[in-house]
């Protein structure tokens, strides 16, 4: 099927024995090179033999400011010979306070109270439990289901997967899922004769529309990736959708929960990807959902760190004399210190870099270098927002799918690019610390290794 068969190195075969890997067929490494990496600088990740590979993708997304950055290794070096750790119940300290300062004013205190977690999955979790259990203190605890869109990805706990709609990850386990309401999804490729984005986001409204007229008693909570929908191969849509959402959860009472695990942390180009959206009838204020989960970039990609922001409303929903009306939820490592000093450190970086604008000459240089790309005969939907760009190629058979994006893993490689389609799609989601000479290499080399695997195909 492959070129050629691949030489696994030493650690690779040791790690392929004992080493169950995640959101991987392990068989397929008889064919496809597990690459054991000994250290990282910057935005390029060094194998034992001194190869190197840019880390395109920001290793699944989290990396912002590069490997070994020198700013968040001498703050979690202060961190580690003050306090590694402590339990947050009954105790607090300085970097989980201040992060949750930090963060709350960066929505104008609108989401001013902050839980803790460590992945993204289990912020989810936290979510749907928070909002449950909010409209239940209330004596709405009719309020038991959820809805998503198709194609969401919310991680790949039993409770999150539930309001996930990948097949890959979610068929296996249907049986042990409650099912959650599946709404049409605003993927502006959805665009049918003469709609733009906005329309096929107001149609995907409507859609939404009909089902909370239906079972709004019943709804506790819809949930969305906003903007960008990066799992299912990087759906985008247009930002009225939101401001549409918002308006119908208001409407029709029921919590709208924005999963920003992926695109919070500056990735589509504002802090928070809804900051793009405007609340309707408001002079362009953002649209604020009533929960909104953080994770991967939080922390730089140094540590797993999540969180849950939310409302006065929902925390008021809880406080009282009472235990159990409290939400009791936890989690051994809730609230680390040296994740909330890494997440620290980051957010010092967007202040200190003015990151969110440089990354916009870095964003025009990336899509400049993209251009032949784009105009490829066989690449379909080119799209870019912030700091993601992705494209399909042009390959409908299933099967040639699947071959494609591993032989584009093994070509980008062998190109010193860590890049990882998704069926075909083709992404770039890199770091935000990416020179000209790195954004030029990363056009070309992507550029050439799409050419030359589609030659092949
Ligand atoms: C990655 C991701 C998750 C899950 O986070 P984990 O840390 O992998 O559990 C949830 N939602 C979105 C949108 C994600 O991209």
């Amino acid at each position: 099927m492959l070129d050629k068969t691949y030489p696994q190195s030493d650690l690779a075969r040791r790690s392929l024995k004992s080493v169950w890997h995640p959101c991987t067929q392990m068989q397929h490494h008889d064919t496809v090179p597990l690459v054991p990496v000994s250290y990282g600088r910057g935005a390029w990740l060094y194998d034992a033999d001194g190869k190197r590979y840019l880390d395109a993708i920001s290793s699944w997304w989290v990396n912002l400011f590069g490997h070994a950055n020198p700013r968040i290794n001498a703050a979690l070096k202060e961190q580690l010979d003050k306090l590694e750790h402590a339990m947050l119940a009954g105790f607090t300290h300085e970097p989980v306070v201040r992060l949750s300062e930090c963060l709350a004013a960066r929505t104008g205190n609108v989401l001013g109270h902050c839980f803790f977690a460590s992945d993204g999955a289990s912020a989810v979790e936290i979510a749907l439990k928070m909002s449950f259990h909010a409209w239940r203190n209330a004596g709405h605890g009719a309020k038991q289901e959820f809805v998503c869109l198709q194609g969401s990805y919310h991680g790949e706990t039993i409770g999150a997967l539930a309001v996930t709609d990948v097949a890959l990850f979610r068929d296996a386990y249907g049986p042990l899922l409650r099912p959650a309401h599946v709404v049409m999804s605003p993927d502006a490729r959805a665009a049918q004769d003469g709609e733009t984005a906005a329309d096929v986001a107001r149609r995907a409204a409507v859609a939404l529309e009909s089902l909370l007229r239906q079972r709004a008693k019943h709804i506790a909570a819809v949930i969305i990736e906003p903007l960008v929908q990066c799992a299912t191969g990087m759906a985008m849509h247009d930002p009225v959708y939101l401001s549409e959402v918002r308006a119908l959860c208001d409407r029709y009472q029921v919590h709208l929960i924005f999963d920003e695990i992926a695109v919070g942390c500056g990735r589509t180009g504002t802090f928070f990807a809804c900051e793009q959206a405007a609340a309707i009838g408001t002079d362009g204020a953002p649209v604020w959902p009533d929960l909104v989960c953080l994770s991967k970039g939080i922390s730089g990609g140094y540590l797993p760190l999540s969180l849950v922001m939310t409302t006065d409303a929902i925390y008021q929903a809880f406080y009282d004399a009472d235990m159990t009306r409290g939400f009791l939820h936890s989690h051994s490592y809730t609230g680390n210190p040296l994740a909330c000093r890494a997440a620290l450190a980051t957010l010092e970086i967007f202040e200190q870099d003015d990151v969110l604008n440089a990354n916009q000459v870095r964003a025009q240089r990336i899509t400049a270098g993209l251009d032949e790309l784009a105009n490829h005969a066989q690449v379909r939907n080119f799209r870019q927002r912030g700091m993601i760009w992705a494209f399909d190629a042009a390959i409908d058979d299933p099967a040639a799918r699947a071959r494609f994006s591993q032989r584009f893993f093994i070509k980008a490689l062998e190109s010193e690019l860590l890049l990882r389609p998704i069926g075909r799609t083709v992404y770039l989601m890199p770091p935000y610390i990416l020179d000209e000479a790195e954004c030029e290499l990363l056009a070309a080399r992507t550029t050439a290794v799409f050419e030359s695997v589609v030659a092949h195909a």
